[in-house]
């Protein structure tokens, strides 16, 4: 069965993209340093999937299926492709904003997939597309969330919470950490590519010499301003804004 469309509102358009402050994770030690590769980590993030960009130089119209798509999503109901119009459904599909496949419609951060990275939701469970993603949720969402994961190289449980402003509290920072494994992309949706090649590393592991690798609050900040521009675009098209 269909889910029934979100209410839509004029749209009112308008990149929210700065770094806020409090996306910044607080540390007393080497805090330029900090900052420094969580800017330097999220711009390469936006090049190598500019997913705010596409959505930004969308038409309305495929924008406000995507909000739509969003906004399901973000009270963990996976929804139906039935649901949307099937033309701006296909465009957002050609941008790889959302991805359809066996499984469902997906939409980062959210995957129709067992990523094996699970988000707990007040509303329910998803996963999420990989371990940036599974740290934004609770931001976007507006809901504290919990993630259940597992080391990628030992297998080793993870969990974690997030609070609902995209927090992390301080006895979990040293948990764990996330890696960006780089790898030449053959893959035209980063759900199959990029997504694949975040993930998290218990801190017992050593951390590979290639690649990339971020504290907990790091990747989270970088997930939270990655997907910044969802909340903004949500509260625009549908009136959610929480
Ligand atoms: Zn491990």
């Amino acid at each position: 069965m269909c889910i029934a469309r979100t209410r839509r509102v004029p749209h009112t358009w308008r990149s929210p993209f700065n770094i806020d402050p409090g996306m910044i994770p607080s540390v007393s030690k080497s805090r330029s340093d900090t900052k420094t590769q969580v800017i330097d980590g999220l711009a390469r993030l936006r090049a190598a999937f500019p997913l705010e960009q596409r959505l930004r130089d969308a038409t309305p119209a495929v924008r406000a299926t995507y909000a739509q798509v969003l906004a399901h999503w973000r009270r963990a109901m996976p929804p139906s492709t039935c649901a949307f119009n099937s033309n701006a459904l296909s465009a957002l599909v050609q941008l790889d904003a959302v991805t359809t496949d066996a499984y469902g419609l997906g939409c980062y951060p959210f995957s129709t997939h067992n990523t094996g990275m699970r988000v707990t939701l007040p509303y329910g469970t998803v996963h999420a597309m990989c371990a940036i993603d599974a740290l934004a949720i609770a931001r976007l969402a507006r809901a504290r969330t919990r993630i259940d994961a597992a080391c990628t190289s030992c297998g080793a449980a993870l969990a974690f919470e997030v609070e609902e402003n995209g927090s992390l509290d301080h006895d979990q920072v040293e948990m764990a950490r996330v890696i960006w494994q780089h790898a030449d992309d053959i893959h035209t949706s980063a759900s199959h590519g990029l997504c694949r090649r975040i993930l998290f590393l218990c801190r017992a592991c050593p951390v590979a010499q290639t690649g990339e690798h971020f504290t907990l609050p790091q990747a989270t900040a970088i997930g939270n301003a990655f997907f910044g521009f969802q909340s903004a675009l949500l509260a625009a098209q549908t009136g959610q804004t929480a």
